[in-house]
């Protein structure tokens, strides 16, 4: 990246309270862009989700695809609606056909508690919680999607782990394992999070990722059996860093820890590939809440950091890393100033969060 370069950013709204989060996100990457001599962003808003299937049929246009393959990152408020439904009456959901088109095999799901912030774990403001769960997105027990057999008499899914996959997944988290190390010297340990004391799968995910560690000494790696972790995770969450697992554990185990840090409204995710990345908050689209402004938009905000981040790790570009703390320091400031969303027991709306965040910018 050169000083004259912009990163070209697909900006997909979305349905709901998607692009009420949008929005605040926005703004903050503008007064980055404002303040950051060198870091430049081209913006192109896209449509996709449950509104553009109920004018076209289609949840997403070609365009859009074209764009997402075309820029340097994809920034995703929320998609789908339970009131709209494809014919087989599943929803619509471009965030999860964007992750097999473009490989997007790590999903990253930070769970950092905000300091202020309530959680429901006894002492986690004393020891602070700051841990990363890495699921697989592309296969697992979601290789099975659409494809199970339900018999009279039984139903069946299958798992599926492939090496291909596996290997750039655990490359992947090794190497992001180092670079949490790099940042701060008490991090730097990857967890496998399996099953493999009952499934022979687990055994050979198990010994993939042994195998992987070799390349990568600096990193404290473990193993936990998916049972074990969990009930770690609500007793002495701030022993975790970075973990990785299986798609359906991973699933589950990111609501569990973004729980930990006050729910979805303040959870980040990216799905990463090899070339091509999506940032969007963890939360959906909330139709509940939609079009009155109580939105939380910390998620979204804490998603383009993330980005930010990416950007900066994929194009050595020290600026955008700069600028991601950057934002997480702000959201951080404008919760120690005392704004609270209401999800979180506070009273403030999403402009009044917004607006805070974008104060505390240094
Ligand atoms: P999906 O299946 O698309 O993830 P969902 O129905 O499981 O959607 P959400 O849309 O995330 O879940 O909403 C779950 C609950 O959390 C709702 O009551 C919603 O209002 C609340 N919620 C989600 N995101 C936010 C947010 N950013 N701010 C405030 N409340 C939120």
């Amino acid at each position: 990246m050169s000083a004259n370069d912009a990163f070209h950013i697909a900006v997909l709204p979305g349905d709901g309270i998607g692009p009420e989060v949008m929005k605040p996100a926005l703004d903050v990457l503008h007064r980055i862009e404002e303040t950051t001599p060198g870091l430049k962003f081209r913006f192109t808003e896209a449509p996709a989700g449950a509104n553009h299937y109920k004018d076209t049929g289609k949840s997403m246009p070609d365009s859009t695809i074209k764009l997402c393959e075309e820029a340097d990152a994809i920034l995703l408020g929320a998609c789908g609606l339970p009131a709209v439904r494809y014919p087989d009456n599943t929803e619509i959901m471009p965030q999860v056909e964007l992750r097999f088109m473009f490989d997007l095999y790590a999903g990253v799901r930070p769970c950092r508690l905000v300091p202020g912030a309530p959680s429901p774990i006894v002492d986690a403001d004393k020891h602070g919680i700051d841990l990363v769960v890495i699921r697989e997105s592309t296969e697992g027990l979601f290789a099975s999607m659409g494809k199970g057999v339900v018999t009279h008499d039984e139903a069946r899914e299958t798992m599926v782990i492939t090496r291909k996959t596996s290997e750039r997944l655990f490359e992947f988290s090794y190497r992001y394992a180092e670079r949490r190390k790099a940042r701060n010297p008490d991090k730097g340990t990857l967890t496998c999070v399996d099953k493999a004391n009952v499934f022979k799968a687990f055994a050979w995910f198990r010994g993939l990722f042994d195998e992987a560690g070799k390349r990568h000494p600096g990193v404290k790696a473990n193993h936990l059996y998916v049972d074990a972790c969990s009930a770690m995770l609500v007793k002495r969450p701030w022993d975790f860093d970075v973990m990785v697992t299986e798609n359906m554990f991973g699933d589950i185990l990111s609501d569990l820890t973004a729980g930990l840090i006050g729910g979805m409204g303040m959870a980040p995710s990216a799905d990463i590939g090899d070339r091509h990345a999506v940032f969007q908050p963890c939360h959906g689209t909330a139709p509940d809440i939609m079009g009155q402004g109580k939105a939380n938009p910390t998620a979204m905000i804490l998603s383009a950091a993330l980005m930010l981040d990416w950007l900066a790790d994929k194009h050595e570009y020290k600026p955008a890393a700069d600028a991601a703390v950057r934002i997480e320091r702000a959201v951080d400031k404008a919760y120690a100033n005392g704004v609270r969303p209401l999800d979180l027991g506070g009273k403030d709306g999403t402009a009044a969060m917004a607006k805070a965040v974008l104060e505390a910018l240094e």
